[in-house]
């Protein structure tokens, strides 16, 4: 057996939230354990370290790196943020990241898999000095600048993020970084503060479902990849474009998700290039644990990792 697809998680490092609270911090673990469960031997879990100091301010300004670190942010940072603050969080952030660039680092071992995971991260609307929609810090960010650092001979990145919410930190985060070619697929009707320009935006239509979306994606992804020829493809697999989506405002069902993520696998099988998954949004409508919306949403986060074990277990399917 070949190596298997390595997937760090980060759900020990949890954050009590009130009653309220509309973070499902659950589903990490619940995402996490049911993997284990059915993958088996199928993919290596392990615990995501915490970034440093100095692998954060690779993206971020010192000062806000600093005073996130040392539990400084005001009110008015945190609830941008969306999460209280205290050492739990600050574990949290810093391993969000951590897990990411773990997984990144881990492609270029040797005897490395081609594909790797963060069952956490996708923080991608973090900037510079300020964060906000549940996203301290750009994990996808520090992880690219750090191996761009770290690896002379990559010159070509691409993120390619089809969470529901534009990916706006890391449009920024990136604006001046020629080696990294952001891509973001976003819902019309889910802006919740200033659009930025990624370097290539596609935005879909309020309502839209499996069919235009996967459409849409399917035309422009070959054409990129082409263009680009990236030696690693960071994809920010968030299912809040799902249906039973609280927040998200397209109507895709599961089996347009999986279609949407098998164009990402199918691009990077076919141009050899190595892959880092993170997850990203899904917000169940109803949030009781037992709920059907619940359900789905799980079985969504599920089906981005599953298609990433099968994508690094299928060697027949790399051109090289
Ligand atoms: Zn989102």
């Amino acid at each position: 057996m070949g190596p298997r697809a390595i997937f760090y998680y980060n759900d020990v490092f949890r954050v009590d939230l009130p009653d309220n609270h509309r973070f499902p911090m659950g589903k990490y673990e619940s995402v996490r354990r049911s993997l284990q469960n059915e993958l088996r031997e199928g993919a290596v879990f392990r615990v995501s370290p915490t970034a440093t100091f100095d692998e954060l301010c690779t993206t971020h300004a010192r000062s806000y790196v600093e005073r996130v670190l040392n539990d400084e942010l005001t009110r008015d940072e945190l609830r941008r943020i969306g999460f209280p603050g205290g050492p739990q969080s600050i574990a949290r952030a810093t391993s969000s990241v951590g897990g990411t660039l773990a997984a990144a680092r881990a492609l270029f071992e040797p005897g490395a898999p081609r594909v790797t995971a963060h069952i956490a991260g996708g923080t991608h609307h973090a900037f510079w000095d300020r964060g906000e929609g549940y996203c301290v810090f750009s994990d996808i960010a520090v992880a690219a600048n750090c191996i761009l650092r770290e690896q002379p001979s990559v010159r070509s990145c691409l993120v390619v993020d089809c969470d529901v919410h534009q990916g706006n930190g890391n449009a920024v985060l990136f604006k001046d970084e020629h080696r990294v070619f952001t891509f973001s697929m976003h819902c019309a009707g889910n802006y919740f503060s200033p659009v930025e320009a990624s370097d290539l935006d596609i935005e879909v239509p309020i309502g839209a479902g499996d069919a235009e979306y996967c459409g849409k994606l399917e035309a422009v992804l070959p054409p990129l990849f082409h263009a680009l020829a990236p030696q690693l493809v960071f994809f920010q697999g968030g299912v809040d474009p799902l249906a039973n989506d609280r927040y998200g405002k397209l109507q895709l069902s599961r089996a347009g998700l999986r279609r949407r993520n098998e164009a990402v696998f199918g691009l990077c099988a076919q141009h050899g290039v190595p892959l880092v998954v993170t997850m990203g949004g899904g917000y169940p409508r109803d949030m009781r644990a037992g709920s059907a919306d619940t359900f789905q949403v799980i079985q969504a986060h599920m089906d981005v990792y599953r298609g990433a074990a099968q994508l690094q277990n299928n060697a027949a399917r790399w051109a090289r």
